[in-house]
């Protein structure tokens, strides 16, 4: 099969959808593979790098586009990218369409098939595709947080790890899943005090068992909650509700609790924030002030660290690509578990619940 992987133009989007050693493997079983001229280049992946990996180097997106069998991004498809892909072509990405109904609309119209990444899914009904991402903003987001409450970001002033004869930070974390555990694993790991609040007391056993109790676990109500922030220096935000904007857990009143200086971390921001007084923030300007708290609340925290997304994203789906390219799509669908709640869009329909709930849309 000809695979495409043109650069991304999203603002300050540098990952790509495949890296040099992906493109090796992809050619050593027989498959052509087009990159778009600098597509890696601001991750250390320069073009020489997969044309030394047996790619073939294409000046311009469209091209690529319009060339390829399968395309492979990393981000959704912008709306001139659109118009670039016709029926017989197949998709391969992060789509998230529930959120984008000109997206939507535009790849309907397209004819083409689009798989997407946050919709397959594991033998256990995980997120293969997505949980690579939350490892990385749930460990980013201790080192985001120690940040924030440093003196010149208007934080109190804090070191996390504290030093000997100082008592070290207190850590506290709403959410215990990929991100959640991420986030104890580092903070714990760098000598912070650290305690995860969660819903489910099967995923509290699992954490307890995890850290060997070396880190606190809580049930999570309101209460608990309220006590919890009252004393800690950072809080990190990691719930999700599948399908649900995230609840606000963490109200504006209690931040008159919290010590000056004290910061907020809400990763859950790209499903509304779990936090009241949080809105989304970008790498450019990602700190604000709310009643003397720093919070950070960054959209796509894993977009700063490009190199390691990329790799953590692409060891995730290269399986999936070797298939749909070896096998061809239906095949695929048909053989890999968990591939098939992928297909969004074929030929003009729409084949994911979620996004056709979304829009009123006929599946
Ligand atoms: P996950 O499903 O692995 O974990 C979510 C956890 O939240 C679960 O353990 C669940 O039991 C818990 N939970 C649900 N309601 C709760 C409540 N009321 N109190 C306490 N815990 C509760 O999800 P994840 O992969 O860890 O993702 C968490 C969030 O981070 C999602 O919104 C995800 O989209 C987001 N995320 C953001 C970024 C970013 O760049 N900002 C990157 C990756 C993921």
């Amino acid at each position: 099969m000809r695979i495409g992987v043109p650069k991304e133009i999203k603002v300050h989007e540098y990952r790509v959808g495949l890296t040099p050693m992906g493109v090796r493997e992809l050619v050593a079983q027989g498959h052509e593979v087009l990159v778009q001229s600098n597509a890696g280049s601001a991750i250390g992946y320069d073009d020489e790098a997969y044309r030394q990996s047996g790619a073939q180097l294409v000046a311009d997106a469209e091209a690529v586009f319009r060339e390829a069998e399968m395309i492979v991004k990393v981000k959704e498809p912008q709306l001139n990218e659109c118009g670039w892909l016709s029926e017989d072509q197949l998709l391969f990405t992060y789509l998230h369409l529930a959120a984008d109904r000109p997206q939507t609309d535009a790849l309907l119209a397209s004819g083409c098939t689009a798989i997407a990444y946050e919709t397959v899914e594991d033998r256990h009904g995980g997120l293969p595709l997505l949980a690579p991402m939350s490892e990385v903003a749930g460990r980013m987001a201790v080192q985001a947080g120690a940040h924030c409450l440093e003196k010149e970001q208007g934080g109190r002033g804090v070191l996390l790890c504290g030093v000997p004869g100082v008592s070290p930070g207190r850590v506290v974390i709403v959410g215990g899943g990929v991100v959640g555990s991420q986030a104890a694993r580092v903070a714990q790991g760098m000598g912070a005090q650290v305690t995860i609040l969660d819903k489910s007391i099967p995923r509290l056993r699992e954490l307890d068992d995890l850290f060997g109790g070396r880190v606190g676990t809580l049930y999570s109500t309101g209460e608990n909650i309220r006590q919890q922030v009252a004393q800690a220096d950072l809080v990190i935000g990691a719930v999700l509700v599948p399908g649900a904007r995230a609840p606000k857990l963490v109200t504006r009143e209690m931040l008159a609790l919290m010590p000056r200086g004290a910061a907020l971390v809400d990763v859950a921001i790209d499903q509304g924030g779990c936090f009241e007084t949080s809105h989304p923030t970008t790498h450019a300007d990602p700190i604000f002030e709310v009643d003397g708290i720093v919070h950070y609340c960054v959209a796509n925290m894993p977009g700063a660290v490009a190199r390691t997304s990329t790799l953590a994203l692409t060891n995730a789906t290269l399986p999936y690509i070797e298939a749909l390219a070896g096998l061809g799509w239906r095949d695929a669908l048909r053989r890999v578990p968990g591939l098939a709640p992928g297909l969004n869009v074929h030929a003009g329909q729409l084949y994911c619940a979620g996004v056709a709930d979304a829009f009123g849309l006929e599946l």
